[in-house]
């Protein structure tokens, strides 16, 4: 719980949280960046082979992306988070990310 909380705690817990935004965000700009990507692709009139080569590069960005969001570690068990994307608690030890945000900013 937080108020059991240490000092050197909370900077690992802050430490861990930043990981996992920019992991996180990483993994959602791949994502939503998928269709944009597409009619640039169409517009741009390029060979098939081109095209398809940055399709599958982007989709290979975002499964290698989506896989390291996978293997954020939990900052209170220090093992995996989660087996699988968007998972709310730790399956370890059931951290939520929500306490695992509120002691890194403090709370
Ligand atoms: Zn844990």
């Amino acid at each position: 719980m937080p108020g059991e909380i240490s000092a050197q705690d909370v900077q690992r817990y802050r430490g861990a949280w930043h990981n996992y935004v920019a992991r996180r965000n990483l993994v959602v700009v791949l994502f939503v960046g998928l269709v944009p990507l597409g009619f640039l692709i169409a517009r741009l009139r390029l060979s098939e082979i081109l095209s398809m080569s940055v399709l599958a590069g982007w989709i290979a960005a975002y499964l290698a992306a989506a896989w390291w969001l996978t293997q954020w570690k939990c900052p209170r068990c220090g093992k995996a988070f989660a087996n699988r994307l968007w998972t709310p608690r730790c399956i370890s030890c059931g951290l939520s990310k929500d306490e695992a945000a509120a002691v890194a900013r403090g709370k």
